[in-house]
């Protein structure tokens, strides 16, 4: 009976209406805690705060994955772009070029030179069209003869001559200068086993000769030419001792090989080089002697240059080497 009344007395109207009350503020107070979390604040609920963390991570990871998703779908719809792009290009070979250059920029200034060199060709523009001539170990008797044949032409070349040669012919010097032509230097000995004995063979060589050039012709030349050319004799400690000395070493990108080919073979090796010239940022360095049998087809050579519009000019030290 006592807990009958007692139990009667826990459950009067006023204190159930304090119950509600109760769970109304506790209904407001999780609903706060819900909206906190979804706003992932929580700042003073610890767990709150690691599933809020959690949530952020996973919202993270999504992105992710949605990243890799639309780069892997990106990656595809390239891969099919380009495999369009190659068909189209197989069908429409006429259009290739201009559809590379557009689309792959890298590339753009090669092929952007490439048809300028194409258009050059047919227009004869001048830079496309100079040409540096070359005579290796002279002077000698044939000297004369040649600086007549490029006065025909109105061709200018570059002479890179050996020391003991200067001494014995130097009317041909000389001329060479007065004619306006380059004139540099190639050693004394002419003997790999000598010149390239050290770097400082080397460098006493071209000095001998620079020395003897001003002697005769009153030109200070630092222009050089080692002796079967740079590759493979010259060192870098060699290559380095002639900087220093403030010589300017050419080497040559056009072979004619006239000192193997004693019938004129030489001239149309020139033609096919300048045909395929694959250097485009190189000057076209032609390589010749001053030999009898070079002398004998150098008209014809020349003949042909001017033909094609070819303009023969001599070598500054201002112009950056071509080297091996
Ligand atoms: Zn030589």
């Amino acid at each position: 009976m006592e807990r009958q009344k007692k139990t009667r007395n826990w459950i009067k109207p006023y204190e159930i209406v304090g119950v509600l009350g109760l769970l109304l503020l506790l209904t407001l107070f999780s609903t706060m805690m819900v909206i906190d979390q979804g706003e992932a604040k929580a700042p003073k609920d610890t767990h709150s705060e690691k599933q809020s963390a959690i949530n952020t991570e996973a919202i993270e990871e999504n992105g992710k994955r949605d990243e890799n998703e639309s780069s892997i779908s990106d990656e595809n719809e390239k891969q099919r772009v380009e495999v369009t792009k190659k068909e189209n290009q197989s069908d429409q070979t006429l259009t290739e070029n201009e559809d590379k250059s557009e689309t792959v920029s890298p590339n753009k200034e090669e092929n952007t030179q490439i048809e300028n060199n194409g258009d050059l060709n047919d227009q004869g523009i001048l830079n496309e069209k100079t040409l540096y001539i070359t005579f290796d170990d002279g002077p000698n008797e044939n000297t004369k003869s040649i600086l007549n044949l490029l006065n025909k032409y109105n061709a200018k070349a570059t002479f890179f001559m050996l020391e003991p040669n200067m001494r014995k012919f130097p009317e041909a010097v000389t001329a060479m200068v007065e004619n306006g032509h380059a004139v540099g230097l190639h050693g004394v000995s002419h003997n790999q086993e000598v010149i390239y004995e050290s770097s400082q063979s080397v460098v006493g060589e071209m000095t001998k000769a620079q020395r003897t050039l001003e002697n005769i012709a009153g030109i200070h030349s630092d222009l050089i030419r080692v002796p079967y050319g740079s590759v493979p004799h010259m060192k870098p400690s060699y290559f380095d001792a002639v900087d220093q000395k403030g010589f300017k070493l050419w080497d040559w990108n056009i072979d004619s090989e006239d000192w193997k080919f004693h019938h004129g073979e030489f001239v149309q090796k020139v033609l096919n080089q300048l045909e395929e010239f694959p250097y485009q940022h190189e000057p076209k360095v032609v390589l010749l002697h001053e030999k009898s049998t070079s002398l004998q087809y150098l008209d014809s050579l020349l003949q042909k240059l001017t033909d094609m519009g070819y303009q023969m000019q001599a070598l500054t030290e201002q112009m950056d080497t071509v080297t091996f």
